[in-house]
């Protein structure tokens, strides 16, 4: 008897693992490890892990650009992570929209011995301290205010297009007003939407963009007030990245947007669940480097799984101890 009980645990033991092998296998079976690109006319996009805010790097061969800085707190993380990668220029910076937890980081770059020559703003009026002093250090520098169609080239085989906002401000809601670029490398594509949610999704929908990308940065932190269906359809990219603080007040990424890309079988990663997250691109295909762990379908489905699986079990060994008896 004894032995039975060993041999049906052993069992289920094995079959357990299977089962979450299995699972979580297929749930990183997009996942692909790739060294760096050392063509010189490749395109790095580094989007930093500032916890809950955007911070993201865009290194060309000529030129470079970093949109947002993440929270005041953060920037002594993004001044770190840029001389990391010896960078002392920053041909332009976008100030996606004037919340502190995009510009806040901005500060300490402006204040640091980095060089920054264009600054692309909205042109939100608003009061707060961080968008006060953020403001007060651009002042010293190129200003450019965004608007839909205009384009930056970064190098021989990139640009970036500014898609939202329009002028004047279409919004009254901060976040719909975000600076939304896309930057194409080649044949392939980068959507930034800083926290542009539904409104702003539909204005770029209604204006016919070219808004298919390759890599989301999805908008507003995962909120469930952005990545509309119509707007994931029309961008219909491989990859989702999710810039989030771990156990942010907000609860960001909602699962319904986790749910609903994963539905759409792109591969979602989270700077909260993979730290700094670096893709490059050759201009043919993206790559990613050091192997981000996608974020997985609910721990809940799995789980059910294995309890299904437990039980069929059981169910078999009692019918089996039965028809031997
Ligand atoms: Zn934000």
């Amino acid at each position: 008897m004894r032995r039975k009980i060993v041999a049906f645990l052993a069992v289920l033991v094995a079959s357990v693992s299977v089962g979450v092998w299995l699972v979580q296998s297929c749930c990183i079976k997009n996942a692909f490890v790739a060294a760096a690109s050392k063509d010189p006319s490749s395109v790095t996009v580094h989007y930093i892990d500032v916890g809950q805010g955007d911070s993201i790097f865009i290194d060309t061969q000529d030129t470079d650009v970093l949109i947002d800085g993440g929270p005041t707190t953060a920037g002594s993380t993004v001044l770190d992570y840029l001389d990391s990668l010896s960078i002392t220029r920053i041909h332009l910076m976008i100030a996606t929209h004037v919340h502190e937890d995009h510009i806040g980081g901005l500060i300490a770059v402006l204040n640091s011995v980095t060089n920054v020559d264009e600054i692309l703003i909205n042109n939100q009026a608003y009061t707060s301290k961080a968008y006060t002093d953020f403001m007060s250090l651009a002042q010293s520098h190129t200003i450019i205010v965004a608007q839909r169609g205009q384009t930056f080239i970064l190098s021989e085989t990139a640009n970036l297009t500014v898609f939202n906002p329009t002028q004047p401000l279409e919004f009254t809601s901060v976040n719909d007003n975000s600076i939304v670029v896309k930057l194409r490398v080649g044949n392939t594509s980068f959507l930034f939407t800083g926290d542009a949610e539904a409104d702003a999704e539909q204005s770029m929908l209604d204006a016919g963009l070219d808004l298919q990308s390759d890599i989301l940065k999805v908008g507003h932190h995962g909120s469930r007030y952005a990545t509309t269906q119509p707007f994931l359809d029309r961008v219909a990219p491989s990859y989702a990245i999710i810039s989030a603080g771990e156990d942010n007040p907000y609860d960001h990424p909602h699962q319904e947007t986790i749910q609903k890309l994963l539905a759409e079988g792109v591969t979602v990663y989270g700077t909260f669940h993979s730290g700094t997250i670096i893709a490059s691109s050759d201009g043919t295909s993206v790559i990613f480097q050091d192997s981000p762990q996608p974020i997985p379908e609910f721990q809940s489905s799995i789980i059910l799984l294995v309890f299904m699986m437990a039980t069929l079990l059981a169910v078999i060994v009692y019918r089996r101890k039965h028809l031997v008896q």
